[in-house]
């Protein structure tokens, strides 16, 4: 078995997730992405491919982890006015994150980690979490602080000296950069177009939709984005929210 194949809780055989139960693996890792727009050169997917590629390499950095299917579609009522995007209302999110968690819970999994990759889900996650937590057996380790998420992107922009900071991150520099560094085919490099920088209202994103405020769908300047600040800003979020994981077990 590939060591990607041995993380991914998917792809794996019922008697292979026996065994690594058998074997101490007890934390499973649940990305909850979105199919919404992200301008016009980055897939539906991005949030959904950035959840994949986290769950899978937090489980790895872990070493005791497996990575559970990425949820989606998530919570993108703000970018309904774009053709594409797919959206659930949060109580059906919530309705599936618990059912997730039950399941693992029952095939004994002793750590859930919610890492939400789209800002639309954080609240729901934030909201879900400890309900949850409060049902089953499991610790459910909720990673969603979506200003700390933000930060996350703009310090490793930063760390592979691009100075770029949005306090709103959609479809700019950041998440153009992690989908070079996930598959480079996925962006239309000839479709690079600017949004609105600087100070966005998030409220005003949220009542009046993505739409209001950027006609393309992007915030910021995706042109900025390398391959190499993708694979900084991934690690970087890999390395902060395993150690994260690896904090709270030992806590709980
Ligand atoms: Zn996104």
């Amino acid at each position: 078995m590939s060591s990607r194949r041995s993380v991914l809780l998917e792809e794996m055989v019922w008697s292979e997730v026996e065994s690594a139960l058998e074997a101490g693996t007890r934390t499973a890792i649940v990305a909850v992405g979105s199919i919404e727009q992200h301008g016009p050169h980055l897939p539906l997917n991005m949030d959904t491919l950035d959840g994949d590629v986290l769950a899978r390499r937090i489980a790895s950095e872990l070493g005791d982890a497996l990575a559970a299917p990425t949820i989606r579609p998530g919570c993108s009522g703000h970018h309904m006015e774009f053709p594409g995007t797919i959206t659930v209302p949060p109580e059906t999110l919530m309705d599936v994150i618990r059912s997730y968690c039950r399941s693992l819970d029952e095939h004994g999994f002793e750590y859930i980690a919610l890492v939400p990759t789209h800002g639309g889900n954080f609240g729901p996650v934030r909201t879900v979490a400890p309900d949850i937590a409060r049902e089953i057996d499991a610790a459910v380790i909720p990673l969603a602080d979506l200003d700390e998420h933000m930060q996350l992107l703009n310090e490793g922009l930063s760390e592979a000296g691009i100075e770029y900071d949005q306090n709103v991150i959609h479809a700019g520099a950041a998440e153009t950069a992690v989908v070079l560094a996930i598959d480079e085919d996925l962006v239309r490099m000839d479709q690079l177009e600017r949004g609105p920088e600087g100070d966005i209202s998030t409220a005003r994103l949220l009542s009046e939709g993505f739409r209001s405020i950027t006609e393309n769908g992007v915030l910021g300047d995706p042109n900025e984005a390398t391959i190499e600040a993708g694979e900084t800003i991934i690690q970087k979020v890999v390395e902060t929210y395993a150690k994260y994981i690896e904090t709270e077990r030992r806590s709980i």
